[in-house]
């Protein structure tokens, strides 16, 4: 697609941030390495990117061309342009999408050896972009939000375009796959990758880069670049992040890189060699506590396994820096460096050694703790040298000089024995095996690196907080390699060397200034290159103290020792210490904290403490252009067909309808398929806000012939104008459960599920939703017309361009999904139902569906082909069953071997059991939730668990764990299973981020998180001295662990899950670890019951993701075939298809290309054959020679393409399948064009006769040769006579089923010819004469392309408008209601239930009842909720795939009661409605169905109301029910009267 081009490329990056009128935001960008330019679109609802990938849409040939398109060429569209230079990164944080992007950059390295220009950020831009998205978000969300676009960049963050300069130079590895612990806007640039423009954003490194030109005596120049790289394992400022963390890295952890080279003229190879070191705090666990009386903070060292990870630290080291992972050909030197088996790391320690100073402590703890990893021979490959150089006490007792000097006397070995990298960058990779050395080169390069010599080890400086004393020593050490380094370039800078003398100075002694004293250093070396080095020294030492500490580095002044005016920095420098001193105190005191959260946002980290609620993966709007309306809606503007409803730059228009209707049906197109979440509403209308419609339907399918009512008369409050208002949109549920859920009539129990949802229905998955009918019913009292603002439907699209190109984000989805098989065994959620008809049933019989017996029956209606199989258990492999002893169980599994038993039988075998122990058919708290793990093994639905139940004859609320459980407890219980879940994340975070540069743990302990005992697991017996489950024991000689507490024997059974060591371990020390092993005696029995209710959260989200994943696959097999998604490898191979594609469409765009194209109607397919949307998949997906089919029993096909946008379209190209024609199935293609689904308005294109053709053309006949599969595929193509402009395209194939085929033609057949009555389209006989179905002829087709050029179809600007009209509408919408809303007075009110239920009493005299007014509720929907139920971070955006916030949402409903009658105490439900998510305080209007006269009424909130919290940040409430849902001064009563009957008060009482 592009080729690399040298440093710096043909033009400089430029990107452009254009926001719209509309408020729209764009961003292009021209990389330099790139010759076209990139628009993404930013969605103003959600803040997804949008980038398709097309040209002339989105892909341009410069940068104006791109403006032009965006601006329609008007810069008056323009609101506002930001000019920027590179991207840094992107991430939407709820109703807020941040953009972060250089505007100023200096080149700190022009042009690397090699090429390649480091930039380094001088100047950003934190673009903040309000959403029009209302997920509820709370203060202390928006709070850290804004913290954290404070977070500095400027001058301390860069990065290089165009290769990788997160390893040591030169990296062997390609830009594309960074070193991710020093990338730090790994997280921020996932937006990116997602969609495919991963080089759009750079990879943005932390620290310092600078490079200075020197000269000796003018001749031979050098170049020398310092670089150092800050680690983002343990990110964070001083007193926060120091020593070791759970990542088993150190604070202020850098690896810094001095790379010398001589440039040379263009066309001659660079010499260069490089040296690494590293700075970082001492790898212990330890910390210090700043006491505000104390001069210095007091160290401690964490007392509890203070090395714990230090091994760990110095492997990451030893992989880093060990010559032999290089593979490096054993050459000359490198070859005795190889040979070499230890990798030295050399830690020279600065600290303070005298006895009471309160450092010597690290000193002793560092000791220690080497020696305790060489006791324990965890690093064979590493040497560890420590070397102890107390540095402020020399300085003190002997002065600069002296120290300095036996600095240089403890590195020398070291150093030497390290040693540099050498080698050359080379042009040309001709004669490249003549070059003796290590050679490689990658994608990034032109010519190769061949590198002479490594260097293998390194040398570690470290202080207390790697700050001062750390920069000043590495630079005396790093000064000694430069002068080397110099040497072996050929550069002298020997002060007495002649210049005449160094072409010959090779007899230079090598590293000669380590036995120097530091005057005759001094006096012996060319002084300007050190001062050069010196300043680059002090300017790196400046920008890590600030990283760190927020202020200058101190006690600098010392590497301005060379220099005559030392002595003046000198005096100057203390005053400048003193100074530093007090900012750092306060710093730490005041900022620090804050700037670490900013920093862990930044990385991604902890967001389920710093931004609760949000999502990280937004929705994707489908319902915007290229989607649209199939039938027009009748407006009072004649000249809107109501498409303007769909787009945003409308989203201020008020439409109003041509008269008062009944209904209005908005049919939606989607642009794209997928699942439908949401639906966004504005509320739009004129001073009266009754024209809004009141209720609303919606139906969802994949065609016009598979709609299924979703939801039914949803309420739409009265809002103000300009509302967003969200209608979560469940996915359509099975009849027989609706009928179920209907006729429960008290469907909101009055007990809350706290612990998780126990009735929870689940509605079905389908990401090929293509249309959504919303039905709008005006309210009834209204005879006016309807008003309606923007509509959005918000939805979550699979990747599918990505899944097409075996790339990206699709190619992890399909391999997810192809691959579920082996996923289901990974996850701890194991069955011991062996029944194998689940996973051939369910997820992996490809062929079953479309070949099963009545493939037609499923094709039409859209059903799932595995229907009836939810209740199959979910794997096939059981890790329980060596556990399993007890007769009675063996029994039971040889049962479940037969197929016969279903999952209900086993569930209710289940139930048996449980009751039997526990007696009188009942369930205890325990047993129940164990019941329900069962059952979530069983996979059954909460559905087919009630239908089960009900069998037998027992209520299923009465096993319902939320009720057997006493109330006082649930609180503590949810508390201690959410700091459970808290502290998982935390653990697995800390995993992810600790594995970076190492190799896997090997975790050889099998206890999981939970550790939950299932039914019919008995302790082990005799081997087991805790015997918790002892309700039978067993002898058992299996493997036992030791408990950590009470240090006895414990069997699996008695242990308690991973999860219980964490809770433990919170209280005090910083680190989470998951080692060791408790017993169950030693866990609170409240931990117990915290893990098994974590567990059966973590079981019902799995059961979400699998159902999610049948889905998806469902999905590809209903576009490619089951037979293509089957073979499991990379998805689709590409052949040569761009050239044979280029030649197929002469030019042209391909319109009807799925997942943009697709059918209107469902299409019928014969027995075996490919599904009919393969027929638009793109022409490079490889479908394995298959192709489309109708039954043998249709002789005509009408297929309605739907085009991806509207277009001039000039023909179609249909692709013949391998099969080839014959006369009897070669069909009659007759076309139509069309804008609307109005079969009446189409225009009829043309007619033609394949058969005529295949006369001619008889390579179009019989099967396909194999050995042309470069070439052009055989193909009919159908010329318009001239462009049509249309949106679909009717294609009708017909074929005569006659008993012989001997009809003839005659040559002369005119494929144009047709347009009049066709001779043979006369009535058709069926083929009903017996014959194997082969020699039936039937309609088939491999491909159908549809040619021509799409069009811009944006709505414009309402300037078309009929001034008159608009002036009519504009007087109609400024009229007043006839009736206003008056505030009912209340006597009293009272909130009960956990502040759910408020209870409203009314003054006497008041008047009725009309409605309530209820204010939007400010509770958030917190992300986490349970542990992680894998080693994928469910947080982590590219690892996830769905959300199940949004595919099983939460939904609130408010169920009003009145008192009836004389009766005061009888309350009767009255209404219910189901609430809309509106921002946090938008007052909704309510109306019930008819006035209440009731003095008393009852307002509860029903529904999910235990999916909300508050936000943690606005303090704890202490409440088990989020506080932002209390009905207290959220409710409010009203009547309707007309304001001249109030007179003057009115305006006080309006409401
Ligand atoms: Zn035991
Ligand atoms: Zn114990």
């Amino acid at each position: 697609m592009q080729s690399p081009v040298t440093a710096g490329g043909l033009r400089n990056t430029s990107v452009v941030i254009l926001t719209l009128n509309t408020s729209e935001v764009y961003i292009i960008i021209s990389l330099s390495f790139r010759t076209d330019t990139q628009v993404i679109y930013i969605d103003p609802t959600t803040g997804s990117l949008k980038h398709d990938r097309k040209p002339g849409y989105d892909i341009f040939n410069s940068q104006d061309e791109a403006l032009k398109y965006i601006t329609n060429g008007s810069q008056s569209n323009i609101k506002s342009t930001i000019y920027a230079k590179a991207i840094l990164g992107f991430a939407v944080l709820g109703n807020f999408a941040l953009l972060l992007v250089a505007t100023k950059l200096t080149a700190s390295i022009p042009y690397l050896p090699g090429g390649g220009c480091v930039y380094m950020v001088v100047e950003s831009k934190w673009v903040k972009i309000q959403l029009q998205n209302v997920q509820p978000q709370g203060k202390g969300e928006l709070k850290n939000i804004q913290e954290l676009i404070e977070l500095e960049i400027d001058g301390k963050h860069y990065f290089c375009e165009t290769r990788d300069i997160t390893r040591p130079f030169p990296s062997r590895v390609s830009l594309r796959d960074p070193d991710d612990e020093f990338v730090w806007n790994r997280w921020f640039s996932i937006a990116f990758r997602r969609i495919g423009l991963e080089q759009h954003c750079v990879v943005l490194l932390q620290g310092f880069v600078e490079y200075r030109t020197f000269g000796s005596f003018g001749q031979q120049e050098g170049i020398v670049a310092l670089v150092a790289r800050r680690s983002r394992l343990h990110p964070g400022t001083r007193y926060l992040a120091r020593g070791l963390n759970a990542c088993y890295s150190t604070g202020n952890e850098i690896e810094c890189e001095q790379l010398v080279w001589v440039p040379k003229r263009a066309g001659q190879s660079v010499p260069f060699n490089t040296y690494i070191w590293r700075r970082g705090t001492i790898p212990i666990w330890w910390g210090a506590e700043l006491k505000m009386t104390a001069a210095e903070a007091s160290i401690y060292v964490s007392e509890r396994d203070p090395y714990k990870g230090s091994a760990r630290y110095y492997q990451r080291l030893t992989k880093r820096y060990d010559t032999r992972n290089l593979g490096v050909v054993g050459q000359s030197q490198s070859q005795s460096q190889s040979n070499n088996a230890l990798v030295p790391i050399v830690c020279v320690n600065l600290l303070r050694s005298g006895e009471g100073k309160s450092e010597s402590i690290l000193v002793q703890h560092f000791e220690e703790s080497l020696d305790y990893i060489r006791s324990m021979g965890q690093l064979p490959d590493t040497r560890i040298h420590l070397i102890h150089y107390d540095w402020h006490t020399s300085i003190r007792l002997k002065g600069e000089h002296q120290t300095i000097e036996g600095l240089w006397y403890h590195l020398k070995a070291p150093t030497i024995s390290v040693g540099i990298s050498e080698g050359d960058y080379l042009l040309s990779r001709e004669h490249m095996e003549d070059y003796k050395g290590e050679n490689f080169y990658n994608d990034d390069i032109i010519g190769f690196f061949c590198m002479r010599v490594h260097q293998n080890g390194v040398i570690r400086y470290n202080c207390a907080d790697s700050l001062d004393r750390t920069n000043a020593a590495s630079f005396f050490g790093a000064l000694q390699v430069f002068v080397e380094q110099c040497r072996r370039l050929g550069i002298i800078l020997d002060n007495d060397a002649s210049p005449k003398k160094s072409n010959e100075s090779n007899h230079t002694k090598p590293w000669k200034g380590f036995d120097m004293t530091f005057n005759e250093f001094k006096k012996s070396t060319l002084l300007s290159p050190v001062f050069q080095l010196a300043d680059l020294f002090l300017i790196a030492g400046d920008i890590h103290a600030m990283l760190y500490t927020g202020s200058k580095a101190m006690h600098s002044h010392i590497l301005n020792i060379f220099s005559e005016e030392a002595n003046k920095s000198k005096q100057f420098s203390v005053a400048q210490n003193v100074k530093i001193n007090l900012q750092r105190r306060y710093n730490n005191a005041v900022v620090d904290s804050s700037r670490q959260k900013q920093l862990e946002m930044f990385l991604g980290l902890r967001l389920f403490k710093h931004l609760p609620s949000v999502s990280v993966h937004p929705l994707h709007v489908l319902s915007r252009r290229p989607g649209f309306l199939l039938k027009p809606v009748a407006s009072v503007d004649p000249s809107s067909d109501g498409d303007c409803l769909l787009s945003f730059k409308q989203k201020d228009l008020i439409w109003v309808s041509q008269q008062a209707a009944d209904i209005i049906q908005l049919f939606i197109y989607l642009g794209e398929p997928c699942h439908v979440c949401q639906l966004l509403l504005t509320i739009s209308h004129g001073a009266d806000d009754s024209t809004y419609p009141s209720t609303l339907d919606v139906r969802t399918g994949r065609d016009l012939d598979a709609l299924k009512l979703v939801l039914e008369g949803a309420t739409i409050p009265r809002c103000p104008n300009g509302t967003n208002m969200v209608v979560s949109i469940p996915g359509p549920i099975s009849n027989e459960e609706m009928a179920l859920k209907r006729t429960g009539s008290n469907v909101h129990k009055t007990s809350l599920p706290f612990l998780y949802d126990f009735n929870g229905p689940e509605g079905k998955l389908d990401f090929l939703t293509r249309v959504v009918v919303l039905t709008f019913y005006p309210a009834e009292s209204t005879s006016s017309p309807v008003t309606l603002g923007e509509v959005e439907i918000l939805g979550i699209s699979l990747p599918w361009r990505d899944i097409f190109a075996s790339e990206g984000h699709g190619l992890s989805v399909y391999k997810r999904v192809t691959n579920s098989k082996d996923d289901f065994n990974d996850i701890p959620s194991k069955t011991r139902n062996t029944t194998n008809v689940a996973l051939t049933d369910d997820v992996l019989s490809p062929e079953k569906s479309y070949m099963s017996a009545s493939p037609q029956v499923d094709l039409l209606t859209g059903d799932n082909v595995i229907s009836g199989s939810d209740s199959q258990p979910m794997t096939d492999i059981s890790l329980h069953d060596r556990d399993l002893n007890i007769k009675e169980l063996e029994k039971a599994r040889l049962q479940d071997k037969i197929p016969t038993k279903n999952g209900a039988q086993q569930y209710i075998s289940c139930f048996e059991m449980l009751t039997a122990l526990h007696g009188g058919n009942k369930l205890g708290f325990i047993e129940a939730m164990k019941l329900e793990i069962e059952r979530l093994h069983l996979n059954l639905s909460t559905f087919e668990r009630d239908k089960a139940l009900s069998s037998i004859g027992i209520d299923p609320s009465t096993i319902d764990p939320n009720t057997l459980i006493e109330e006082s407890y649930i609180g503590s219980l949810c508390k201690t299973s959410n700091a459970l879940a808290v502290l998982g994340q935390i653990s697995l975070e800390d995993r992810t981020t600790g594995s970076i540069g190492l190799d896997p743990i090997d975790n050889t302990n099998d206890i999981d998180f939970w550790n939950v005992t299932r039914v019919g697991d008995r302790c082990y017996g005799e081997s087991c001295q805790v015997r918790a489950e002892t309700l039978s024991l067993t002898s058992s000689s299996k493997s036992t662990y030791i408990c950590c507490v009470c240090k006895r024997k414990v069997c699996k059974v008695c242990c308690a899950g991973k999860g219980a060591i964490l809770l433990r371990n919170n209280g005090g020390t910083s680190y989470n670890d998951v080692d060791g092993v408790i017993c169950k005696r030693c866990c609170d029995e409240s931990v117990l019951d915290a893990l098994t209710l974590d567990y059966i959260r973590v079981l019902i989200s799995q059961r979400r993701s699998h159902h999610a994943e049948i889905a998806t696959y469902k999905a590809l097999g209903r576009v490619v075939g089951d037979n293509c998604i089957s073979r499991k490898t990379a998805p689709f191979n590409k052949n040569g298809t761009v050239e044979v594609l280029r030649k197929l469409l002469k030019g042209e765009e391909s319109l009807a290309e799925f997942p943009f194209g697709s059918f209107l109607h469902s299409i019928e397919s014969a027995s075996g054959s490919a599904p009919p949307l393969s027929l638009l998949t793109p022409l490079d997906t490889e479908l394995q020679n298959s192709y489309w089919r109708a039954p043998n029993t249709s002789s005509s096909v009408e297929l309605v393409i739907v085009l991806g946008n509207l277009a001039d379209v000039t023909g179609i190209v249909l692709l013949v399948s391998p099969c080839g024609y014959s006369m009897s199935d070669s069909p009659t293609v007759q076309i139509w064009a069309s804008n609307k689904i109005h079969k009446e308005e189409r225009s009829c294109i043309g007619k033609w006769d394949v058969r005529s053709l295949i006369n001619s053309s008889p390579e179009l006949c019989g099967p396909e040769k194999s050995d042309n599969e470069s070439q052009t595929p055989r193909h009919i193509r159908f010329d318009f006579r001239n462009p049509v402009r249309c949106r679909m395209i009717w294609i009708k194939l017909t074929i005569q089923k006659l008993v012989s085929s001997s009809v003839s033609f005659g040559k002369d057949f005119n494929l144009l010819s047709l347009n009049n009555d066709d001779p043979l389209s006369g009535p058709v006989r069926r083929a009903s004469i017996a014959g194997t179905s082969e020699s039936i002829p039937c309609i088939h087709a491999k491909r159908i392309l549809v040619t021509g050029s799409s069009v811009k179809a944006d709505i414009e600007e309402s300037s078309s408008r009929n001034y008159e009209v608009a002036s009519g509408i504009k007087s109609w919408l400024e009229k007043a209601p006839l009736l206003n809303r008056y505030k009912v007075p209340t006597e009293s009110e009272k909130l009960i239930e956990h502040d759910l239920v408020l209870e409203l009493n009314i003054s006497p005299g008041s008047p009725v009842v009309a409605g309530f007014r209820l204010d939007g509720f400010s509770a958030i929907k917190p992300q986490l909720i349970h542990s992680p139920s894998s080693n994928v971070n469910p947080l982590d955006v590219l690892s996830i795939v769905f959300q199940h916030r949004f595919l099983s949402p939460a939904v609130l409903f408010i169920q009003v009661s009145a008192s009836q009658g004389s009766s005061e105490e009888e309350m009767v439900v009255v209404a219910e409605y189901r609430v809309p998510e509106v921002k946090s305080g938008t007052p909704m209007y309510f109306d019930f169905p008819e006035v209440i006269s009731s003095r008393r009424l009852w307002f509860r909130l029903v529904g999910d109301v235990t999916a909300f919290s508050d936000d943690p940040e606005e303090g704890d409430s202490g409440r088990t029910l989020a506080a932002g849902l209390s009905l207290l001064n959220r409710i409010k009563l009203y009547y309707y009267a007309h304001p001249s009957d109030l007179g003057r008060w009115a305006s006080l009482s309006g409401i």
